[in-house]
């Protein structure tokens, strides 16, 4: 990565790769016309913060190339120093998935990063949990009412007595009647609350709420015996107040047990991290991602499981990350997500070019090829050692590709499901999102971001392309970051301030 800079208020632009013909203006607020940079090159007209500059005079139909690879090809002449609008830049077609290369370029394996530790909570069955807090299943949205309730009196009352456990959190959702419950699709939704139910920051203390006359039988939500023990239904109790009696003794059982519980240091390979970006914009390839990938392979080096997802975030470079799987299996696995959604978009008239959002166009990007690039930046340098169908839960250790929509909400729901303790999520525009379940750390790509949302944003990366810092030495603070989060010595600001989501199956089952 080139970087024309000497000061901050210096023209300058990030060039990703030398063979880019492209580059992107870092100044806050853009550059007028008439500026020139240090290398020569003048701006024809203004080019706002983020967008890019042709360093180059295109012909029609020539290759526009960022990170190296071609975004698109120029719609139109473009002289060099002018604006590169969206406008301007065909899609290129998408890399076909019949003839990709796998495990051709699988990387070689790092030295294991050893001493690293955190402070989690063993729970029976091996898993670790990095937080300690009684998880209320649903098998119905019916119930979501009377539960929330009921959710509000137990943190009114009960949970001040228990010190030792962090919330109460109830797995709403809009499933479990009223869907086609035995169409080959429906087990997405099902298996992801199986799975949510039995998430490792729970401490193995199961109880499901459920109405008594649902499609979705509560049972499927509780592994192992003693299924009914767990279960309460609305229809076996005597009205209202009953039912929020019922739920409030069942809580209290299960609270008094995770009461009980102590962190004890834990290897990092029980650490199960997920990755996602949302808001993204054109630094998110050059400064966030890349310094979220490296924190990812020392994540990996020290023996934990990351999961990496967003498929049509991924589709348009999946070129470059069949290489890297770490056998043939692998790698075909990943071409059938890839192809199950590509025919998934398809069934609903839609395709790629639905992303970007008009916010990632705002913030420079052009087309989701260039977004690709830039995500897939997440996934650091080390080998894919497996593939997870939505809702899967992760077994393997590494990186790992978990198939899921891009959307913030979907994709933090399918990683709880794979097993998520906590996420990294880079932002470029800004997002407050947050998840009850896990913890979110937010990166931001720009200064100018941080500096707008000092209580939101938990890690700067934007010092990377003004030239404060480097990816590795961000990478390195995520790193330390996640560790102190885990170990509960740390809040991020989502967590500070209460941040919750709500959970979004992804169902693509029909509804009847
Ligand atoms: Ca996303």
């Amino acid at each position: 990565m080139s970087l024309d800079k000497t000061q901050n208020e210096t023209p300058h632009y990030i060039k990703v790769n030398e063979n880019d013909n492209v580059a992107t203006i870092v100044n806050s607020g853009g550059l007028k016309e008439g500026t020139t940079f240090s290398c020569g090159l003048q701006l024809k007209e203004y080019v706002p913060e983020g967008h890019k500059v042709a360093l180059t005079d295109f012909d029609h139909d020539e290759a526009i190339i960022r990170y190296g690879e071609v975004i698109g090809y120029a719609a139109a002449p473009i002289k060099k120093g002018s604006w590169v609008k969206e406008a301007f830049v065909n899609l290129p077609t998408p890399p076909e998935l019949d003839d990709l290369p796998i495990a051709t370029r699988i990387p070689e394996e790092q030295p294991p990063l050893e001493g690293y530790t955190f402070d989690g909570y063993r729970n029976a069955n091996g898993s670790a949990g990095i937080k300690n807090i009684l998880g209320i299943a649903t098998s119905v949205q019916c119930v979501v009412g009377v539960l929330d309730y009921a959710v509000a009196k137990i943190k009114k009352d009960l949970l001040p007595k228990y010190p030792n456990v962090h919330d109460v959190v109830a797995l709403n959702h809009h499933y479990g009647c009223g869907v086609a419950i035995n169409a080959p699709e429906s087990e997405i939704p099902i298996r992801t609350l199986q799975s949510m139910s039995a998430h490792p920051n729970f401490g193995g203390e199961v109880m499901v709420v459920g109405l008594g006359c649902e499609k979705l039988l509560p049972e499927r939500l509780i592994p192992g015996d003693d299924k009914q023990l767990n279960i309460l239904s609305l229809q076996d109790q005597q009205g209202f107040t009953k039912m929020i009696d019922a739920i409030m003794g069942m809580a209290d059982e299960r609270l008094q047990k995770l009461n009980r519980r102590e962190r004890v240091t834990c290897p990092v390979s029980d650490l199960v991290v997920g990755l996602q970006c949302g808001g993204s914009d054109a630094f998110s390839g050059v400064t966030a991602n890349p310094a979220v990938g490296y924190a990812s392979d020392l994540l990996v080096r020290a023996g934990a499981t990351v999961l990496f997802s967003e498929v049509t975030e991924v589709r348009d470079a999946v070129h470059l990350l069949t290489p890297r799987a770490v056998n043939k299996e692998v790698g075909r696995a990943l071409i059938d997500e890839m192809k199950w959604y590509d025919e998934y978009l398809q069934r609903g008239m839609a395709d790629r070019s639905a992303n970007p959002s008009p916010g990632n166009k705002k913030g420079g990007l052009v087309n989701v090829v260039e977004k690709s690039l830039g995500s897939i930046a997440k996934s650091g340098s080390s080998p894919i050692s497996g593939v997870l169908s939505p809702g899967e839960k992760a077994t393997k250790k590494g990186l790992i590709f978990a198939a899921t929509p891009a959307s913030d909400f979907v994709c933090g729901t399918l990683q709880l499901a794979s097993g998520m303790h906590l996420q990294v999520f880079t932002t470029g525009r800004g997002t407050p999102y947050g998840l009850a379940m896990a913890p979110v750390i937010k990166v931001s790509t720009r200064n100018t971001l941080k500096t707008q949302w000092d209580d939101l944003i938990d890690v700067n990366a934007g010092r990377i392309a003004t030239g404060e810092a480097t990816i590795e030495e961000v990478g390195w603070e995520i790193f330390h970051f996640i560790l102190d989060v885990a170990s509960g010595h740390k809040q991020t600001w989502a967590e500070h301030w209460g941040i919750q989501n709500d959970l979004s199956l992804f169902n693509p089952a029909p509804i009847t």
